[in-house]
């Protein structure tokens, strides 16, 4: 069952965190002079409207991107995620914000290429007319994310970046990203993933690094932001983490000098802070 819709979440602290790391990533394969491609297994709908509909529902996007957006005094990697976000609201008022996709094509080149898969019915068609403009340059298709990865990897350039970011609603979903991930690195071994997944109480949230880890991979990293400290109850995010297999080199300093003031930005209570941990080869 399709339940979950990206809508209500739009430009949340999640979605900060990713879309950070996503345009540092895609920021670094931009350095070679040669195309690449982006893969998103879960795209999403491309586009939100913060101000009515769903997002403005629990305006989630308020302990997120809002306490960004005017500051003046962000570091270099976080004032150039924030720019994209200023892209799609070029009179100043924060009433838009980008999906994955979308952020990801703002940075990307015009030889590069999207590969994009969502399967929820309404979200993709709006996907699809949200990149109605982007020509052959990105490609839809409408079903499972997790299956559709074998068929663009390797991408023909040998060089690409992974996002896989599903809803984890079902719990099954912690299985099959490391069973993909496992398919994935198979195929392209040399090729970046970036996976995003909430953190929580619950045991598969805590297991999914872990087992990540030990993927055979060159390289890892693990970036948590935590915005607040967990509930007693047991329920509910209270952060959320980007694992990157075969992260460039560069990315643990940035993240390093970038995320205390991240964690301090977004922080709803004293529980907030940060955890980086690396491994190369
Ligand atoms: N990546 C998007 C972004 O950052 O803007 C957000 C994606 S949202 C967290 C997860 C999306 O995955 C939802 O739009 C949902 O409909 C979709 N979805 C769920 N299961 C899927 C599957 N097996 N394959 C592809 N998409 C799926």
């Amino acid at each position: 069952m399709l339940s979950y819709r990206h809508a209500f979440h739009a430009g949340n602290h999640a979605d900060v965190l990713k879309h950070f790391i996503l345009v540092e990533l895609l920021s670094y394969l931009n350095q070679k002079d040669k195309a690449y491609w982006y893969i998103d297994t879960h795209a999403g709908a491309g586009l939100y409207q913060l101000t009515e509909g769903y997002a403005a529902k629990n305006a989630e996007f308020e302990g997120g991107i809002a306490r960004l957006w005017q500051r003046k005094d962000l570091p270099e990697p976080l004032a150039r995620y924030v720019e994209v976000v200023r892209r799609f609201n070029p009179d100043g008022k924060l009433a838009f914000y980008p999906g994955s996709p979308l952020v990801a094509q703002a940075v990307m080149r015009r030889d590069d290429k999207l590969r994009l898969f969502e399967l929820h019915p309404s979200d993709s068609k709006l996907l699809e007319a949200n990149c109605e403009t982007l020509g052959r340059q990105a490609q839809v298709s409408v079903g499972d994310g997790f299956n559709g990865l074998k068929s663009v990897l390797p991408p023909p350039p040998r060089r690409g970046l992974t996002l896989i970011d599903p809803p984890y609603e079902d719990k099954g979903d912690y299985r099959t990203v490391v069973k993909a991930m496992e398919e994935g690195l198979r195929r392209f071994a040399t090729g970046t993933f970036a996976i995003w997944y909430p953190t929580l109480q619950r045991t598969e949230s805590r297991e999914l690094p872990e087992a990540l880890k030990k993927l055979p991979a060159k390289g890892w990293l693990d970036v948590r932001l935590q915005v607040q400290s967990p509930s007693t109850d047991g329920f509910g995010m209270h952060g959320s983490g980007m694992f990157i297999i075969n992260p460039p080199y560069t990315l643990a300093e940035t993240l390093k000098s970038v995320m205390p003031l991240l964690a301090d930005a977004l922080a709803l209570d004293q529980g907030a802070g940060f955890k980086l941990e690396h491994q190369s080869a």
